[in-house]
């Protein structure tokens, strides 16, 4: 069978996505692309966003190729999934402009968390639920009703869904091919800030790691996909990243949810200190001491980020975040931190339980050296996250992106949006309707 794997244009003008609207590399279907090959399939990967294709670029290109399937994403790039733009307009935009005969399946975290939602407002043949990398394959091979999180439509035109959720092997994840990816393109740093000990680096690339995180804070967006914690083969990961060496890379981040959990992940820190690589990524503040920070300031980390959500132990309970740390042993280990890394940032969420004053505090101290605090954000309630239950005390139904989005332009009723949005966005609605 053909698969043709399409990584569309992305655009975020009018959305509330905060993520970063620069190009990544789109893991997620380089990673299915080798499970298709071993499966014995014909791959054809474009990435129009790297590579700035517009729609009839791909289309002949897909024309060419006669895929019987067409695979697109519903956010760009597994680094992203765990907080995507809550509009379809994109996928919906390219599955008209392409207007394929072939069987188009959508990925990603707006089908996993609402399928039925996601296959009528894009026009989607299949949606699959979860981690796609081992189902994709099977959607060629084995009956829909046994592939994990396969939603479709039936002769009849009803929704069928199967059981469970697509989960990947992550030893089976071997290193990924970059021979004919244009590696060169990739001129963006991720979560790098110029004038911060890294403007000698040219060249950037996302690698993953280990998948999954064994915490389960009530804000996170990964409970139906990236949820069991999971590390790839280090051999395979070392000679993906040798490759990218190879290639120019010298800055790579990682996109794993939760960086440094691993039994590996020492291991992986002295073989990545004996290579010309710098590295980025998102961590636990608790993972870390002064030995390991060390050993990160030796492998030539220059992008340290740690999601501390609050100042106070009654705050991070209230997101369950399980932190061993004591508020004065996390504020000691950021800045041990900031003496092997020039980039430490702390991220912190808005809560009822952190005095403004005492949050000034905080901030004030660990700027002053040379930690960079984020202001208390609020929380958008991602369908799937426990956060979204809680919330509105329901599972997501076929409302529950524009329940989330509603609920979360409200927190900035009174405040605008000018500390974390560029401009004022627009309802769904409006977004989705942009064919
Ligand atoms: S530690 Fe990070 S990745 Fe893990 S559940 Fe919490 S927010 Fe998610």
């Amino acid at each position: 069978m053909k698969y043709a794997l399409v990584n569309p244009q992305w655009t975020f003008e009018g959305s509330t996505y905060f993520g970063c609207r620069e190009p990544h590399v789109p893991l997620e279907l380089l990673s299915a692309r080798e499970m298709l090959r071993a499966a014995g399939h014909h791959v054809l990967l474009i990435d129009a966003n790297m590579e700035e294709l517009a729609p009839a670029d791909v289309r002949s290109k897909l024309e060419a190729f006669g895929e019987d399937f067409l695979v697109i994403p519903t956010a760009p790039s597994y680094l992203f999934w765990r907080c995507p733009q809550p509009e379809l307009r994109v996928p919906k935009v390219w599955i008209g402009s392409l207007a394929r005969e072939s069987k188009v399946v959508l990925i990603g975290p707006h089908g996993s968390a609402t399928p039925h939602a996601t296959m009528m407002k894009t026009g989607a043949d299949v949606v699959l639920r979860g981690e796609p990398d081992q189902t994709l394959p099977q959607l060629s091979s084995v009956p829909w009703e046994m592939v994990p999180g396969c939603c479709w439509r039936d002769e009849e035109g009803r929704f069928r869904v199967s059981e469970g959720l697509g989960t990947t092997d992550m030893k089976a994840v071997t290193m990924l091919d970059y021979s004919d990816y244009p590696v060169e393109r990739h001129t963006h740093l991720h979560h790098v800030f110029a004038g911060n000990g890294a403007d000698h680096l040219k060249l950037g690339a996302e690698v993953e790691f280990a998948r999954g995180c064994p915490y389960s804070c009530t804000f996170c967006n990964k409970t139906l996909f990236r949820n069991q914690f999971r590390e790839r083969d280090l051999s395979q990961v070392l000679q993906e990243i040798d490759q990218l060496i190879a290639r120019g890379v010298d800055y790579v981040y990682f996109i794993d949810e939760i960086f440094g959990v691993g039994k590996q992940v020492r291991v992986l820190l002295e073989e990545i200190a004996k290579r010309p690589l710098a590295i980025g990524f998102q961590t636990r503040i608790d993972l870390w001491n002064e030995e390991s920070l060390e050993l990160l300031g030796r492998a030539h980390c220059v992008s340290f980020e740690c999601g501390i959500e609050s100042i106070t132990h009654e705050g991070r309970e209230e997101f369950n975040k399980h932190c061993r740390f004591t508020t004065e042993t996390i504020e000691s280990t950021l800045l041990t931190a900031r003496k092997h890394i020039p980039w430490v940032q702390a991220n912190l969420i808005g809560t009822t339980h952190d005095d403004p004053a005492e949050v000034a505090r905080f901030q004030r101290t660990l700027k002053a050296a040379g930690v960079w605090v984020s202001e208390p954000v609020p929380l958008f309630p991602f369908p799937g996250s426990p956060q979204y239950v809680q919330t509105f005390g329901a599972q997501p139904d076929e409302g529950a992106w524009e329940r989330a989005h509603q609920f979360y332009l409200q927190l900035f009723g009174d405040r605008g949006f000018s500390d974390i949005q560029d401009q004022q966005p627009r309802s769904l609605a409006e977004l989705e309707c942009a064919l």
